[in-house]
């Protein structure tokens, strides 16, 4: 069935739709007054996601995967592409399929954007700057890859779509944006995709072991998926054409002192073990950020241990 469409009413769609980020955008988008098309293939998604959504008659689902024909009838506004495995336990196992995905499924939406005249954000990743030997990383960072290592198939899928988009906006005159998302977290985290903060949660909360990869000196720095879902909004509608934001909290940590404040927040007796460091894992990450407070007028506002605590309420109910 059809959304019923009035006149001024904007259409968004959302690609990944069903996933950790993408389902909160279509809440959202929705509480903003929009019309929500899903999709999503539900490959590392779930309908449990957006379960609560689907008796909104603004919302619609559709099971469909982006490297195939949408089928859509309704003019489409705004296309927020966030179709996309992205986890990097996926990596060793389904690498071809993060290839198309950015590939021929960003092709298709962007040609899907054109023939609406619809605005595009392509979410793109702090992984197209790899082992930063530049830090904090800016937009015009060029990055650090090893095209040919484990990470190679996320990174450089991302770093061609990037190449697309802006093919685009250059040959085709799209109006197209890149964001770069750092890493991100909040409920409905994958609890089995091997996330650092999934992982400890809910190893804490089993009072298993919480396994540090290394020596847990490696950093990153935490956005909470209400900061990050905002910093998306934004950039599609304030963001120039052509243009690419970093989205994420400055605040950096070691992983191991991820790992002793999530013991403590949970008030786990579990021990923190070492295991071996995966290949090519990035030694430092953390955003610069002073272009999106710029242009975007936006910084995350929740603290990391506030948006842990409300990360672990939603492992709590899960598990
Ligand atoms: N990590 C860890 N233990 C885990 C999962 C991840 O020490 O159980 C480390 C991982 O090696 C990396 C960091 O935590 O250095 C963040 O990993 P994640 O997979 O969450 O995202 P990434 O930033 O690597 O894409």
């Amino acid at each position: 069935m059809g959304l019923d469409i009035k006149m001024n009413e904007k259409i968004a769609l959302v690609t990944g739709g069903a996933g950790f980020i993408g389902s909160h955008l279509c809440e959202y988008l929705l509480e903003k007054g929009f019309k929500v098309i899903c999709v999503d293939n539900l490959s590392t998604g779930s309908e449990e996601n957006i379960k609560h959504l689907k008796n909104n008659k603004n919302f619609k689902f559709l099971k469909k995967d982006v490297r195939e024909d949408l089928d859509i009838n309704e003019k489409i506004n705004y296309i927020f592409d966030l179709a996309s495995r992205a986890s990097p336990k996926d990596f060793k196992i389904y690498p071809i399929d993060i290839l198309t995905t950015n590939g021929f499924g960003v092709y298709n939406l962007l040609n899907l954007a054109e023939k609406n005249n619809a605005k595009f954000l392509f979410s793109s990743t702090s992984e197209v700057y790899g082992d930063p030997k530049e830090h904090p990383q800016k937009e015009t960072y060029w990055g650090n890859v090893n095209p040919v290592g484990i990470r190679g198939c996320y990174d450089e899928a991302k770093r061609f779509a990037e190449a697309m988009v802006i093919a685009f906006v250059k040959e085709r005159t799209l109006d197209a944006r890149i964001i770069r998302i750092f890493n991100t977290y909040g409920p409905r985290l994958n609890e089995y995709d091997g996330r650092v903060v999934s992982n400890f949660i809910t190893q804490a909360l089993k009072n298993e072991p919480l396994t540090v990869y290394g020596d847990g000196n490696q950093t990153r720095s935490f956005c909470y998926v209400s900061d990050m879902v905002e910093g998306i909004y934004e950039a599609m509608m304030r963001g120039e054409k052509g243009d690419v934001y970093n989205l994420g909290n400055e605040e950096e940590y070691k992983i191991l002192d991820i790992a002793k404040i999530i013991k403590e927040l949970t008030n786990s007796d579990s021990e923190i073990v070492f295991n071996d460091l995966p290949e090519d894992d990035p030694k430092i990450r953390k955003p610069d950020i002073s272009k999106v407070m710029k242009y975007l007028n936006w910084k995350p506002t929740v603290k990391l241990k506030e948006g842990l605590e409300r990360t672990i309420e939603y492992f709590k109910k899960k598990i």
